[in-house]
């Protein structure tokens, strides 16, 4: 399945002076893992949201199955079939787990593609969450957040899923379940994922190519075994993050 299914052509995003995205160009191929990584400040929070429809690039082109989506309001890009994670989850604390993942499916779903709630169920049940669904969602855990979040996400029906530093904050056994859990979701549920991770090990073991960004460009991409072991590409990008 090497279909590409979306497209950055040319992007540029500028925050006053600062070139965040310098002419950016990648695509993301139908059912796959696409990792990025690369220093701070490289770009990689604002490629994200730039994918998603929150910030409007300068200049460049987002093509998503074949429509052009610059310039939409991010509901449009969720309708389209792309969705997000955060990399400080947040959920309604006055709501239930269950709740809060419905308020994803109502959000991101248009009417034409309105998801059932037998999807609801089975959102719950592959994120672990199905007997938690009556809890209130204040009292959770960091990975119970991020559960909640990627179900809300999941339940939005989407074809992409782009996760911001997804495994941030968790401690090895946990980085262990979420990232088993992000290539079940990828396998199962068939969704491309775009994975931004510091974890550069998980990152190679999930990921089937890498995106190397640095100063808003993309400088490298490949598959794991060839960016993980070439010693330039650790030694200048990855640096002190290449562990776990
Ligand atoms: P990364 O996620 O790779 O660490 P970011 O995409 O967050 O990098 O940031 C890229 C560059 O853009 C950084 O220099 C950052 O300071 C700057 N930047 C990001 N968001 C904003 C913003 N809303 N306003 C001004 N500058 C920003
Ligand atoms: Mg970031």
């Amino acid at each position: 399945m090497n279909q590409d299914i979306l497209m950055l052509d040319g992007i540029v995003k500028r925050f006053g002076r600062l070139v965040a995205l310098d002419h950016l160009d990648f695509s993301v191929r139908a059912g796959e893992i696409l990792g990025i990584a690369g220093p701070n400040g490289a770009g990689k929070s604002t490629a994200l949201a730039v994918c998603t429809g929150q910030l409007p690039p300068n200049e460049g082109r987002i093509r998503f199955e074949g429509q052009v989506l610059n310039g939409r309001p991010p509901h449009e890009f969720c309708h389209a079939g792309i969705a997000r994670t955060f990399q400080i989850p947040q959920v309604f604390s006055s709501m239930t787990v269950r709740e809060n993942v419905e308020v994803g499916r109502d959000f991101g779903a248009p009417s034409g593609r309105r998801a059932s709630s037998g999807n609801l169920e089975e959102v719950l049940a592959l994120t672990g969450l199905q007997d938690s669904g009556g809890q209130g969602a204040a009292s959770v855990d960091l990975i119970t957040r991020k559960r909640i979040m990627l179900a809300a996400a999941l339940a939005t029906e989407p074809k992409i899923l782009f996760m911001d530093e997804p495994l941030a904050g968790l401690n090895e056994a946990e980085i262990k379940a979420f990232a088993d859990l992000i290539a079940r979701v990828n396998a199962e549920r068939d969704i491309a994922i775009v994975l931004v991770e510091h974890k550069v090990r998980t990152l190679a073991r999930l990921s089937s190519r890498i995106l190397i960004l640095n100063f808003g460009q993309a400088v490298r991409l490949d598959v794991p075994e060839v960016i993980m072991s070439d010693p330039e590409i650790i030694e200048l990008y990855l640096g002190k993050s290449h562990a776990a």
